[in-house]
């Protein structure tokens, strides 16, 4: 027996650096059949294969800059081909200036869907340099682990493929405060856009994983029902 998971099925998490939006877009993953696509995690692969835009790239996201709006646009949308379509899917930080508001409306609109829900998660910077400083990532299966909040079973080894656990590259200090006042002083507008648009979620993103999951499923209006 299968649960479907009745919410929304195209979702935008919104969020500065270390808000925790990941993780909960991959709890939508594990409880929903969701996928989740990140342009973070995009540009990361794309530099790991050391494709052309991958390297382009990462002259921005490596100094904690944001990538421009059309080199980004291009390696995500085609990135996108590569997504189930028939499946619900979370974003996470796919928009981070307004004019990527409307490049996102037109990849998605290319695809036939559109967007139904933001959650933008609220985390002041003190809390996002803290958390950060505890974050690692699996470079094989690109899960994310925190020392406190989300510990792998064996000390700096990723549970599932027993990869040796890494600190992202712009996960410095001094590049997660850049990367948290840009986006501050990004998110008004953007934030304000969706507000008209009437899909605008805000979430504190102080508590834990578990409640805030359960705030959002809340807040989505989410209601389960079996499959046969
Ligand atoms: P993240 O994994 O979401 O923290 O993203 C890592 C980095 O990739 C960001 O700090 C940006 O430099 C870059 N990036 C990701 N998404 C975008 C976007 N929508 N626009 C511009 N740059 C982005």
């Amino acid at each position: 027996m299968k649960v479907i998971c009745k919410i929304p099925q195209t979702i935008l998490m919104l969020g500065p650096a270390g808000c925790g939006k990941d993780t909960q877009a991959d709890k939508l993953v594990d409880n929903c059949g969701f996928q989740k696509i990140s342009t973070g995690e995009i540009l990361r692969d794309e530099y790991e294969k050391k494709t052309p835009a991958g390297l382009e790239a990462f002259e921005y996201w490596g100094k904690g800059n944001l990538v421009p709006d059309e080199m980004l646009y291009r390696v995500f949308a085609e990135a996108l081909k590569k997504y189930d379509s028939q499946k619900g899917w979370v974003f996470s930080g796919v928009v981070r200036t307004v004019p990527q508001i409307a490049m996102f409306d037109e990849v998605l609109e290319k695809l036939g869907r559109n967007l139904e829900k933001v959650i933008l998660f609220n985390l002041t910077e003190e809390e996002a340099v803290e958390r950060i400083s505890l974050r690692r990532v699996c470079p094989v299966c690109k899960k994310n682990y925190h020392l406190k909040y989300i510990v792998p079973k064996k000390d700096g080894i990723c549970d599932t493929d027993g990869a040796k656990l890494e600190i992202r590259d712009d996960d410095k200090p001094e590049l997660v405060k850049i990367r948290h006042q840009d986006f501050q002083k990004a998110v008004g507008p953007i934030k304000q856009q969706y507000a008209d648009r009437g899909i605008l979620l805000e979430i504190d993103a102080a508590p834990s994983i578990p409640e805030i999951h359960e705030e959002i499923m809340k807040q989505l209006g989410a209601s389960t029902e079996n499959a046969e």
